[in-house]
């Protein structure tokens, strides 16, 4: 039997109905015991590091996954971490960034409806977590609904329906249905043919830069947010501005302030409010002039992988 860690760290999958809105309070071991079917189908052993809502969750909380990870790696098979769906995308791209060439599957799942309440979709997001953690594909992944999405592509859409996330400028890895799981070609290959090197080259790198913010540019808005970043320390800024990515060059000009806060050591990235097909900062002047000044693009990347990897690039 292939032995899974499962590590558990709240959400709504944990939650209990209360007079203050559904709230976590269902351990780690509890959560599996609801699910007996589990027991049979792997050797699971259950890790709760914390039991909060992921609306409360920091880079430390990414970190304490990363280290409880890290320091029994090789004793298991797979890992599935139960999570928050709310920010569960930002820390699936924070490891994804943090934990170096995983050769198992790490798997994050969760709920839109409690394990306690008729209709909750958390066993089956459960069942299906468990069964990618055997399955052997390498990194890290979210399982809900309907598919296996990479951690890197992963997106909370909707904040009711049960194919809550959706893959973001990549197909998932997999999709789901009554009939099982059914992997992308190219993955199903990849799982096929593992490099030993990269088996044993496993390791983890959990420093973060925690002065960065993203900067969503609204029309009219004036460029002095920059200098207001920079004076409380920010090392890190992404604009997630409009289209195809840039900043506004004309009245409202941004690039005086862009070039002054890259001088001034700032790094500075570009990104979209669109959810689908990345950044070209190539198509327009506002792209152009931006890159010209040595602003970055965050090309393909969701705002999640975005944000969490401009924090681990500044701190390694
Ligand atoms: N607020 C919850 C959380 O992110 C939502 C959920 O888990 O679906 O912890």
């Amino acid at each position: 039997m292939k032995r899974i860690l499962m590590i558990t760290t709240g959400g709504t999958i944990a939650s209990v109905a209360t007079s203050d809105g559904f709230t976590p309070g269902i351990d780690g071991t509890s959560l599996l015991k609801m699910v007996p079917v589990l027991t049979g189908k792997c050797d699971i052993t259950c890790s709760e590091i914390f039991n909060i809502d992921s609306s409360n969750i920091t880079p430390r909380h990414w970190q304490m996954i990363a280290k409880t990870i890290d320091e029994v790696y090789f004793d298991y098979d797979g890992f599935v971490i139960s999570h928050g769906t709310d920010t569960m995308a930002y820390t699936a791209a924070a490891l994804s960034w943090m934990l170096k060439n995983p050769a198992k599957p790490i798997v994050l799942t969760g709920a839109q409806v409690p394990i306690t309440l008729e209709g909750t979709d958390a066993k089956d997001n459960l069942i299906n977590a468990f069964e990618v953690a055997c399955s052997g594909v390498e990194g890290v992944c979210i399982v809900f609904g309907n598919q296996v999405i990479s951690g890197l592509h992963a997106k909370k859409l909707c904040s009711e329906d049960f194919n809550g996330f959706s893959s973001i400028n990549a197909k998932p890895w997999a999709t789901i249905d009554e009939t099982g799981i059914h992997w992308q070609k190219s993955i199903l290959d990849r799982m096929q043919t593992k490099d030993e090197s990269v088996r044993m080259g496993f390791r983890v790198m959990p420093n973060l830069e925690e002065k960065v913010v993203v900067l969503k540019v609204i029309p009219g808005m004036k460029p002095d947010v920059l200098e207001y970043y920079y004076n409380k320390g920010f090392k890190g800024i992404v604009i997630e501005s409009f289209g195809a990515g840039g900043v506004p060059n004309e009245d409202n000009n941004w690039l005086p302030a862009l070039e002054w806060a890259i001088n001034s050591g700032m790094t500075v990235v570009c990104s979209t409010q669109c959810i689908y097909d990345g950044v070209n900062l190539r198509k327009y002047p506002i792209g152009v002039l931006a890159e010209r000044l040595g602003a970055k693009s965050a090309g393909l990347q969701t705002i999640e992988a975005t944000v969490t990897k401009l924090m681990w690039d500044l701190a390694n």
